[in-house]
């Protein structure tokens, strides 16, 4: 692989197995948590945003299941868990 590709490009070669259930879920009422704007920040798939209610949202889709949301917000905000067996990413090229 060249060390030339972004990480956009380098995500791009990853395939996902969509899951049925979200395995990271916001907890109810935490959406405005101060907390969740870390995430916004440290996920490297760029799947936390700041709606326009000032709320934090998340789309699972092209989750990493790297852990960095759980270690930056903390699981009073986040409900975190392993995608079901199966599904979720699977890393191409390490
Ligand atoms: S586990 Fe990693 S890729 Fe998935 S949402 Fe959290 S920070 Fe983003």
């Amino acid at each position: 692989m060249s060390d030339s590709m972004d990480l956009k490009a380098k995500l791009g070669l990853d395939v996902f197995k969509p899951v049925s259930n979200p395995h990271i879920r916001i907890r109810p009422g935490m959406e405005k948590d101060p907390r969740l704007k870390r995430a916004v920040m440290v996920c490297p798939a760029g799947l936390y945003s700041e709606n326009e209610r000032g709320e934090i949202v998340l789309d699972i889709d092209g989750c990493l299941e790297c852990g960095t949301c759980r270690l930056a917000c903390g699981v009073e905000v986040l409900d975190w868990n392993y995608p079901e067996g199966g599904t979720g990413v699977q890393f191409r090229f390490g």
